[in-house]
């Protein structure tokens, strides 16, 4: 047994950011500048879009996206039950409606014939939905083939939560340049972080302008032209616009995280392998992620490892499975509670128990384990161990 707690997750942070952010601080300009533009640029440069928008969030990239698209009150944007609260709270703010939809089982990204069954059954809504917003869950791509099939059916804009998808290819394109916008986040947990932040990425002209300007209220230069010599002191305001700027300091953090990711991904998926190998016994007790048998670049970001409880060969729940797990000093998680699970959609749309069933299976059984580049060999081993451990104990 393990004498020290295993995260569930943590940074992977070298010198190079360390001495990069310390450039930053010594350097005397610490909000928006020319770090932020160079992380703009190199992104970029990676995913191969043609504009990059950095942000001090991922939920302030997926509401700059939705503003964009001029997104209204009272508009419907479809949205998977089963992510986190970021993806349909943005649509709240523009005092629109979330309309939820079910996930596949297999892959737990949204299901595009579920998609189809919505659109067929509320003919009388179809001038109101205006977009979907597909999350790319553990950082696995979804089918976007046919959501873009349905977007062009219907008129509808994709916006990509991008929030677990770095690196992620769907066929031959990757992640970042395949619907209308993507939204990436730099959270401290995910693939690449900045401690906090975002970014947009998107080839259209006119929406890089609004978000642009709509990303540091409404004015129509950013700061950092202003007050530099060769800017000047005149602004305008166009738009009651939002504080959602990146800051140099985190910046610096990103831009050596980029330089990182696949190395971070690399050892990301190493750990996954090892996972699937010692959990292939197991298959009465618990599943593994499923992945698409692609010959892509990244077929998977895996962001998160999330493996299936079978409920019904064991003695023990997932509440005590996890507690089991922090018994053995092991730290987990669980992605996500469904949306239409929450008291604020069951109260504000009526969204009950029973509407999304497999988003309610796979809520029950699923646990997240540990995976991220930090943990060693021995920390990849103790995770499963572990899980061996419990199983035996608790099977039927
Ligand atoms: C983390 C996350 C977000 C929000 O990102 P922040 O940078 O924390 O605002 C959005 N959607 C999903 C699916 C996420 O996991």
């Amino acid at each position: 047994m393990r004498k020290t707690y295993l995260n569930f997750s943590l940074p992977f942070i070298g010198e190079e950011e360390v001495n990069e952010v310390a450039k930053c601080l010594r350097s005397g300009w610490l909000t928006t500048g020319p770090k932020v533009k160079k992380f703009e640029n190199e992104f970029s440069n990676y995913i191969g879009c043609k504009h990059a928008i950095a942000v001090n969030s991922g939920t302030a990239a997926l509401h700059l996206a939705l503003d964009a698209i001029g997104l209204q009150r009272g508009d419907k944007v479809i949205v998977p039950t089963f992510t986190f609260g970021a993806t349909a709270e943005v649509v709240r703010y523009f005092d629109a409606i979330p309309v939820f939809i079910d996930v596949d089982p297999k892959t737990f990204n949204i299901s595009p014939g579920k998609i189809e069954e919505y659109l067929n059954y509320h003919n009388d809504e179809i001038s109101h939905i205006k977009a979907i917003i597909p999350v790319h869950f553990a950082g696995q791509a979804c089918d976007m083939d046919n959501i873009l099939a349905l977007a062009m059916l219907y008129d509808l804009k994709v916006i990509e939560d991008a929030a677990h998808a770095i690196p992620t290819c769907y066929k031959d394109k990757i992640v970042g340049t395949i619907g209308d916008i993507t939204a990436f986040s730099f959270y401290a947990t995910k693939c690449i972080t900045t401690g906090e932040g975002g970014i947009i990425a998107t080839d259209n002209e006119e929406w890089v302008q609004r978000m642009t300007i709509m990303q540091l209220h409404g004015i129509s230069k950013d700061a950092w032209k202003r007050y530099t010599a060769d800017g000047s002191w005149y602004y305008e305001i166009h738009q009651p616009g939002y504080k959602y700027n990146m800051t140099d300091i985190a910046a610096a953090i990103g831009i050596h995280q980029l330089n990182k990711c696949d190395l971070m991904y690399n050892k990301r998926k190493n750990i996954a392998k090892q996972y699937n190998h010692a959990f292939s016994t197991l298959d009465a007790y618990l599943s593994t992620p499923f992945v698409y048998q692609n010959k892509v670049t990244y077929p998977h970001a895996w962001h998160l490892y999330i493996i299936q409880l079978n409920l019904e060969n064991l003695t023990i729940n997932r509440a005590r499975f996890i507690e089991e797990m922090k018994k053995r000093n092991i730290g987990t998680s669980v992605h996500f509670i469904p949306l239409h699970l929450q008291p604020y959609y069951q109260k504000t749309y009526g969204y009950k128990k029973g509407h999304f069933p497999n988003a309610e299976k796979i809520y029950e059984r699923c646990v997240s384990l540990p995976i991220y580049p930090k943990m060693t060999h021995e920390d990849v081993r103790d995770v499963i161990e572990s899980v061996k451990d419990i199983i035996a104990k608790f099977k039927l």
